[in-house]
C-alpha cells in the first residue's frame, strides 16, 4: 500500500474540541447550545446512530433532548412536534432523523423546520444559500469531506474533482462545495457512460453511491485523493465503502478508510452547525469561526 490514510476519527476529534471550546464561550454568555433530535420508530440502527449523536453533543457541552415518537405518528403530529421545537428558544438545532417510516413526507417535514435551526442543512433556504455561496447551514457529511481535505493539505482549486452520486444529502452539495473551492467538478451517477473513464480523470474522487467496492483500483489515476463516503454492510457484517480500498490504496496519494474516514466527520460537523446556529439565533459572535462556515477560500 502506498497511500497515506486520511484519519477521520482524529480529524473529527479535533473539530469536536473546537466545538466544545466554542460551546463553553457561548455558555459563558448565557447561550448554551441546544440540540433536539427527533427519532420516529424503533429501527435499531437509527437508535444507535441517534445515541452516538446524543453522546457527542453532550460531551461538547450542549443541552441535548431526544424525542422518540412511535413508529407511525401522523404527518400532522410530526409537524406539530417540529413547530414546537421551532418556537422553543432553548433549542437551536433540530435534527429529524431520516429516513422517516413509509407514509410520512420527509420533504414537508424539512420545509416545516425553521431554516435557522436546520442543522442538517436540508431546508430549501439553506440549499439556496449553498448554491448562491451565501451564509447558511450546510449539509454535514459534504462539509466533513471538505474539512478532511483542508486539514490534510488537499487543495481543491484547479483540481478535477469527480463526485459519484447525485443525492441531495451528499453528491449534489459536495459538488457545489468543491465548485465553491474553484475545482472543476464532474458529477457522475447511475446513467453515466463509462464510469471508469470518468473516474480516471479525477485528481480527487468523492464516492457517495451505496454500492460496495464499485470503484476498482485500475480505474484510478496515480496520486489521486480518494474520499469514500459509502457505508455498506456486507452479508458477513463487515462495513465497506464504495471504493475497493486495498486496490485503490496502491494508486492513491491519500485515501479515507471505511469505517473511520468520512463517517466520524458527519457528527462533528453537525455539532459545529449547532453551535453556529446558537450563535446566530442569540446574535453572539463565534470567534474563531468553526469548520464548515466558509465555502470559498
Ligand atoms: P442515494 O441517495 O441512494 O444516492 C446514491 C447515488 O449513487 C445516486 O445518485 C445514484 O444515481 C448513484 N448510483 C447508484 N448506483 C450507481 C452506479 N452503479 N454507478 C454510478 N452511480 C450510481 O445515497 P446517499 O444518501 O447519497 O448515500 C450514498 C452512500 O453514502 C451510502 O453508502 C450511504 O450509506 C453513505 N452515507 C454516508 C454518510 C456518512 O456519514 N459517512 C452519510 C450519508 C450517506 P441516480 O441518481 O442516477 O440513481
Amino acid at each position: 500500500m502506498s497511500a497515506s490514510i486520511i484519519d477521520g476519527k482524529a480529524t473529527a476529534a479535533a473539530v469536536r474540541t473546537l466545538v466544545r471550546e466554542a460551546a463553553t464561550r457561548l455558555a459563558a454568555r448565557g447561550a448554551r447550545p441546544g440540540l433536539s433530535v427527533v427519532l420516529v420508530g424503533e429501527d435499531p440502527a437509527s437508535q444507535v446512530y441517534v445515541r452516538n449523536k446524543d453522546r457527542a453533543a453532550t460531551e461538547a457541552g450542549f443541552e441535548v433532548r431526544t424525542q422518540k415518537l412511535p413508529a407511525s405518528p401522523s404527518q400532522a403530529e410530526l409537524e406539530r412536534v417540529v413547530e414546537g421545537l421551532n418556537a422553543d428558544p432553548d433549542v437551536h438545532g433540530i435534527l429529524v432523523h431520516l429516513p422517516l417510516p413509509k407514509g410520512l413526507d420527509a420533504g414537508r417535514i424539512v420545509r416545516a423546520l425553521d431554516p435557522r435551526k436546520d442543522v442538517d442543512g436540508l431546508h430549501p433556504e439553506n440549499v439556496a444559500a449553498l448554491i448562491m455561496g451565501t451564509p447558511g447551514l450546510y449539509p454535514c457529511t459534504p462539509a466533513g469531506c471538505i474539512e478532511l481535505c483542508d486539514r490534510h493539505g488537499v487543495k481543491l482549486e484547479g483540481q478535477r474533482v469527480v463526485v459519484i452520486g447525485r443525492s441531495m444529502l451528499v453528491g449534489k452539495p459536495v459538488s457545489l462545495m468543491a465548485l465553491a473551492r474553484n475545482a472543476t467538478v464532474t458529477l457522475a451517477h447511475s446513467r453515466t457512460r463509462d464510469l471508469a473513464a470518468v473516474v480516471r480523470e479525477a485528481d480527487v474522487l468523492i464516492a457517495a453511491v451505496g454500492v460496495p467496492r464499485l470503484v476498482r483500483g485500475p480505474w484510478l489515476k496515480d496520486g489521486v485523493v480518494v474520499l469514500d463516503v459509502g457505508m455498506n454492510r456486507l452479508p458477513d457484517g463487515k462495513l465497506v465503502g464504495d471504493v475497493a480500498f486495498e486496490e485503490a490504496a496502491e494508486r492513491a496519494a491519500w485515501i479515507t478508510p471505511v469505517p473511520g474516514g468520512v463517517g466520524p466527520m458527519t457528527i462533528a460537523m453537525l455539532l459545529a452547525n449547532t453551535a453556529r446556529a446558537c450563535a446566530l439565533q442569540r446574535n453572539l459572535p463565534l470567534e474563531p469561526a468553526l469548520p464548515g462556515t466558509l465555502l470559498a477560500r
